[in-house]
């Protein structure tokens, strides 16, 4: 058998952390290879749509902090491929501000807004309507604007992201899916259904397919898939959104949970997204997508602009879905860590997956590259780390 070819650490998954590991690694001197099993131009996993939410506020202070990493790192990047993924349009947040939700609650980030000094204004009942184009809510409904928040353009940060790697030299297999992981005293042997790689650190950012790549060594991250609901609905008037997520009580029968955006800035058109956050049916894998929305989030959201946003036409234009992969402990937003003390050789496995990430992308991509060749990052997210009681040594 010919030796498997050597790189000195492996990507598993080619999204956007992974090809934001793989850039940070290169810039670093290292040869790189990613494996990914579908193509670069995304849609397959949790990557899908044209824009993110992008904002500076969090309930937590450690993620509020890194969200200001994050933006210089996007700047640089930006700087480097001129390409720009982050526009400032306004993050708008409003509703009953005591409501927790995975997205956070309202007064919990005003306490880290002030605590980190970062500007916001508070939004009253009346300019909701008056100034952002929200109407008829509750009488309690509030809220805040923090003007530096906005949207993140997905496409450009894809082409950004993998420009900065090739241009490094990265090797970029696609069509390539990691079968197995298998770390050792001298390094990591990667067996996908192509062939077989040598590397010295392997750093799996497979997304929703994450638990899959790592209970082969016995490492399990415990993620529920949802399949999200994206709606774009037709503006009638010249009206404008910032970006905005409404907090509400939970009905009966779903999380009453709503989010949106403004005009796209980087395309000339007049449609803008309007989606429910209802994380409910989880499905058992990715394959298990349907592709489709459900009818109860179709109608819901009609609902919801037919009763709020008199300025879009109240039949969406379009729908989409795309599989969110949410840590199942709603007490921890995401997983990045190495394997180092679970399982033998851990050190030389690190893995990032999960939760509302894009924001995040290209200090994930370091991240990973510190703790793979120093043991620690510069971010402090041990709370994010792998667990003992994440090995189950069985397979799912
Ligand atoms: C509807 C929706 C709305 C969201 N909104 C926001 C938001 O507003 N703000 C925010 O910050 N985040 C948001 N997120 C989360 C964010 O989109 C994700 O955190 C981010 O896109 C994940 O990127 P990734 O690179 O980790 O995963 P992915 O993009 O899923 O990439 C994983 C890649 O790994 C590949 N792969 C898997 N298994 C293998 C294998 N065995 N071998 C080779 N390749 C493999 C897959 O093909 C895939 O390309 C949202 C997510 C969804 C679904």
């Amino acid at each position: 058998m010919l030796d498997a070819e050597f790189f000195d650490l492996t990507v598993v998954g080619g999204g956007p952390v992974g090809l934001a590991a793989a850039g940070a690694a290169a810039a670093r001197g290292l040869s790189v290879l990613v494996v990914e099993r579908f193509d670069f131009h995304g849609g397959h996993g949790s990557s899908g749509g044209a824009e993110r939410q992008w904002r500076l506020q969090y309930a937590e202070t450690d993620l509020s902090a890194l969200t200001l990493h994050a933006r210089t790192a996007w700047r640089d990047l930006a700087a480097r491929t001129r390409r720009r993924v982050v526009h400032e349009t306004g993050s708008l947040w409003f509703g009953d501000t005591t409501q927790s939700s995975s997205e956070g609650q309202i007064e919990a980030a005003v306490a880290v807004l002030d605590e980190l000094e970062i500007a916001y204004q508070r939004v009253d009942n009346d300019e909701l309507r008056t100034r952002y184009g929200f109407h008829d809510l509750p009488a309690d409904y509030h809220g805040i604007h923090q003007p530096q928040g906005g949207v993140l353009d997905v496409a450009a940060a894809r082409w950004a992201l993998l420009d900065s790697a090739a241009g490094l030299g990265c090797a970029l297999h696609s069509g390539e899916t990691v079968l197995d992981i298998a770390p050792d005293g001298n390094g990591v042997t990667v067996h996908t259904d192509r062939g077989r790689y040598r590397c010295g650190h392997v750093v799996v950012t497979a997304g929703a397919w994450t638990p899959a790549v790592l209970d082969r060594i016995g490492v399990s991250v415990d993620l529920t898939l949802y399949e999200l609901t994206q709606a774009h609905f037709r503006l009638r008037t010249d009206r404008d959104y910032p970006t905005w997520f409404a907090f509400q009580n939970a009905t009966d029968t779903d999380s009453n949970l709503f989010y949106g955006f403004g005009r796209t800035p980087w395309a000339d058109d007049d449609l803008v997204q309007v989606s429910p956050l209802f994380e409910a049916d989880p499905i058992a894998d990715p394959a298990a997508a349907r592709r489709a929305p459900r009818e109860h989030d179709l109608r819901r959201v009609t609902e919801w602009v037919r009763d709020h946003m008199p300025d879009l036409e109240p039949q969406p234009l379009h729908a989409g879905t795309c599989v969110a992969a949410l840590p199942t402990d709603h007490g921890r937003q995401f997983y990045l860590g190495s394997a180092a003390g679970l399982v033998p050789d851990g050190e030389r496995v690190v893995v990032c997956a999960g939760g509302w990430g894009f924001k995040f992308v290209p200090v994930f991509g370091e991240a990973c590259v510190q703790l793979a060749l120093d043991g620690r990052t510069r971010y402090g997210l041990e709370r994010s780390g792998l667990t003992a009681t994440s090995v189950t040594g069985a397979t799912a």
